[in-house]
């Protein structure tokens, strides 16, 4: 086999291909990442919107200017959604409440 990453949930058995960009813990799975709850589902919905509106990676648009800016708040907004939907399924997942 070759390198895979596993899903971010403790004791998930299921993985996915690190030649794909899949990063061990740093992705859920398919059926863990269904079990985000409807806010946080509609928070990566108008993420994905604004992404498609504002095409390009930063480093695409000059410095300082609109695009850039907006995609540099873009990636911070997607690693800060990406740490609270992790955090909230390893939650669900384990039946953390509390
Ligand atoms: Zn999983």
């Amino acid at each position: 086999m070759t390198d895979r990453a596993r899903c971010a949930v403790p004791f998930c058995r299921r993985t996915a291909s690190v030649d794909e960009g899949f990063r061990d813990g740093e992705f859920l799975c398919g059926p863990h990442w269904r079990l985000r709850s409807p806010a946080t589902k509609a928070a990566w919905r108008d993420h994905a919107r604004l992404e498609r509106r504002n095409p390009g990676h930063a480093m695409e648009h000059p410095a300082g200017s609109a695009g850039r800016l907006v995609r540099v708040a873009l990636a911070k907004e997607e690693r800060a959604l990406w740490e609270a939907t992790r955090a909230e399924v390893v939650e669900v997942a384990m039946g953390v409440s509390a």
